[in-house]
């Protein structure tokens, strides 16, 4: 019978294989053991296994791992060594809108997570160009999206489209997406579990998109994105690394995004005199990218 490492050990393993992703080592061979060494990966009667193992050997990788700043990417919870290691099936496409389809079917009519049952009309799994070199990503569908299958098609999106016109884009050349694909009931925050379960899909459509620059649109994206917890003033007005967490893009030249962080334009409606504070950020995004406002035409 197949030995099942025990769940300690495969999180280990799957942090080790992340690390390696996080260098840009994705491909692992598999070395015989010798006999000595076999005996020592044995499980021991207590049912544990040698920790030694999973020490590097070498004092500088030791080291190294010791010290190394960790990358800003999302938590993924119960990551699944299996996950780590089976190619997603839009690996290896270079076409992002083909990517992007492998990876809605793959979603398929998903009841991964509870919001499934909660009352979704249909699954909203992002809108825009697969090739966007902008993308927003906002927290959950509403009604209005529920109902139509498009993010941010309600008043927030018609102040999301506001947003995106003042940077001199059009709605069409951007891609707009949510960190859970299914309306929560009643509006409600999505919940942890199924943020956790729905994100790696988004992880993988910012891969295939390769974006140079992520705005999270609220603390809820924000907080998944970049998988830590702080107040919106905290977190506005600078860019952070981003590399989708678990999702590996098909072009090795792609090293990640920049990560900005406004208010959800929701938020913007009920409190207006943040607009301001916003447009502030989309600047920032705007530089970057050297986007130009529109010029305005004399009436
Ligand atoms: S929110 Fe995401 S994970 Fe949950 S059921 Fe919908 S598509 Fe699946």
């Amino acid at each position: 019978m197949a030995h099942v490492p025990d769940p300690d050990l495969r999180r280990a393993v799957a942090d080790r294989v992340r690390y390696y992703h996080e260098l840009g080592i994705y491909d692992f061979y598999r070395r015989e053991l010798a006999s000595t060494e076999r005996a020592a990966s044995a499980p021991s009667a207590s049912g544990t296994t040698d920790s030694t193992l999973l020490a590097p050997s070498q004092p500088e990788l030791r080291e190294e791992m010791a010290t190394r700043k960790p990358a800003v990417v999302a938590a993924v919870a119960e990551e699944n060594i299996f996950d780590v290691l089976n190619p997603k099936p839009e690996q290896g496409v270079a076409d992002p809108k083909t990517a992007l389809k492998l990876i809605r079917e793959d979603l398929g009519d998903c009841a991964r997570c509870k919001l499934h049952k909660q009352g979704r009309k249909q699954i909203v799994f992002g809108v825009g160009n697969p090739r966007a070199e902008l993308m927003f990503v906002g927290e959950g569908p509403g009604a209005d999206e529920d109902a139509q299958g498009e993010p941010f098609v309600g008043r927030a999106g018609q102040l999301l489209n506001n947003m995106i016109k003042a940077m001199g884009l059009q709605r069409k050349e951007v891609y707009i997406a949510n960190v859970v694909k299914c309306r929560p009931p009643g509006n409600r925050t999505p919940e942890r579990d199924e943020c956790e379960t729905c994100s790696p899909f988004l992880m993988r459509q910012i891969a295939v998109i390769k974006p140079k620059v992520v705005v999270a649109l609220g603390a809820v994206a924000a907080k998944n994105l970049l998988a830590f917890n702080a107040p919106m003033a905290e977190l506005r007005g600078r860019f952070y690394d981003f590399i989708p967490a678990g999702a590996r893009s098909s072009d090795p030249s792609w090293q990640g995004a920049k990560l900005a962080v406004t208010y959800h334009p929701a938020f913007l409606l009920r409190d207006p005199r943040q607009k301001g504070e916003a447009w502030k950020d989309l600047q920032m995004v705007m530089k970057y990218l050297g986007l130009e406002p529109p010029t305005r035409t004399a009436e």
